[in-house]
């Protein structure tokens, strides 16, 4: 039987509700698979913040790099700024670990209604690649004279060739073994960013070169951001930087139904190192405690965690009882114009399942 260790980090917020549904989708395949998960939970995030000063331990890569995944629920409190919530956890996790690529999948699903007029379930369906390394989330800059009136702040943006290179090289790779339209996007700012962006556009530009069969375009994230809404069915992989991914990514989960549905993997493909899985959204504190959060960004980030353990036929079964739960159009949260609990969510995916 396969055994892997997975850290669990409920987080805060909606995070720790959302992780319980993921694992117990996962805990009803493991017979079936012949696999098994066994999570150990670290209770880091802003409760250990508040009790310690830090929102993780001084050695938690450490006992992070004994897993082979992390399982992520939410970070995030509205009594702590997001910077150090973000430096704090799950920042210096994707750098320690090298997980250099974010992938971000956005596809409308039968039974779910986009915001955008005349798109149809399979309409929609894109791949976000995130930089999730270097660029404007670089921890590089200063402050000076802070709380003078003088003060002021420098902040870095950093692009190498290699951390750029690396991450294109991978969406042309996606769109290859995905097999849909083709094609890959470049997300720039090359006219008035006019050198991290360079870097960047010139990456894009010597990976292109080695998949001729890829068609290729490059759009400015103010174009892309117009694009995103006036034609998403252009879209098959979309690789931006850190910041432009992470602006897509969130458009991408709303003119698909809802972030509570948009899944996420923090991915080191040489494998070096425990990847990280978790939703698209934060720990949602308008709705935490009560019960009613759409767990399935957090299922569908298991399913990924599942494929990423070499599980993929239990990984794609999730997504099947999803699909099957969604058009059926029944039971839905409220971020899907439902009423049902997180909960029963969990319950109904688990019962497709069966
Ligand atoms: P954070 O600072 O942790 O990112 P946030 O509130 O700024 O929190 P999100 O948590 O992503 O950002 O929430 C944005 C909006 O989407 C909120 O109104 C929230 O209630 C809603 N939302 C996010 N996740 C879910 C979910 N899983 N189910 C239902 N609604 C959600």
């Amino acid at each position: 039987m396969a055994q892997n260790k997975i850290a669990v980090i409920r987080g805060d917020g909606i995070g720790g509700e959302v992780i319980g549904q993921g694992i117990r989708v996962i805990n009803a395949l493991e017979k079936r698979h012949n696999f098994r998960l066994k999570y150990t939970e670290l209770p880091w995030g802003s409760d250990w913040y508040f009790n310690t000063g830090a929102m993780m331990p001084h050695d938690a890569i450490d006992q992070l790099s004994n897993y082979d995944a992390i399982y992520l629920g939410a970070v995030g409190h509205p009594d702590l700024q997001d910077h150090l919530t973000l430096n704090g956890l799950l920042l210096p996790i994707r750098r320690a670990f090298d997980q250099y690529v974010c992938l971000r999948p956005s596809i409308l699903y039968p039974g779910i209604t986009s915001p955008l007029n005349g798109y149809k379930s399979g309409d929609i369906d894109l791949v976000v690649i995130r930089e999730n390394t270097e660029g404007e989330y670089a921890n590089a800059g200063g402050f000076q004279y802070l709380d003078f009136s003088t003060e002021l702040a420098v902040q870095t943006a950093i692009f190498t060739r290699h951390g750029c290179e690396r991450v294109i090289k991978y969406a042309f790779d996606l769109a290859v073994s995905r097999g849909k339209q083709n094609r890959v996007t470049s997300i720039t700012k090359s006219n008035a960013q006019g050198y991290g962006m360079v870097v960047w556009d010139r990456a894009f530009e010597r990976i292109a070169a080695e998949y001729p069969n890829i068609e290729t375009e490059s759009l400015l994230i103010d174009a892309a951001c117009m694009e995103f809404i006036r034609s998403p069915n252009s879209f098959d992989v979309v690789v931006g930087s850190n910041l432009f991914g992470d602006i897509l990514s969130d458009i991408g989960g709303m003119i698909t139904g809802s972030i509570g549905l948009s899944p996420s993997a923090n991915i080191d493909p040489e494998r070096r190192f425990p990847s990280m899985f978790e939703p698209v959204h934060g720990s949602a504190p308008d709705i935490a405690g009560k019960g009613i959060s759409n767990p399935i960004a957090t299922i569908l980030s298991g399913a990924m965690m599942l494929k990423h353990l070499g599980q993929e036929q239990a990984s794609n079964e999730i997504e099947a009882a999803v699909l099957e739960v969604l058009s059926r159009k029944t039971i839905l949260t409220q971020d899907l114009g439902g009423m049902a609990t997180t909960i029963e969510m969990g319950d109904a995916i688990i019962q497709a399942l069966n």
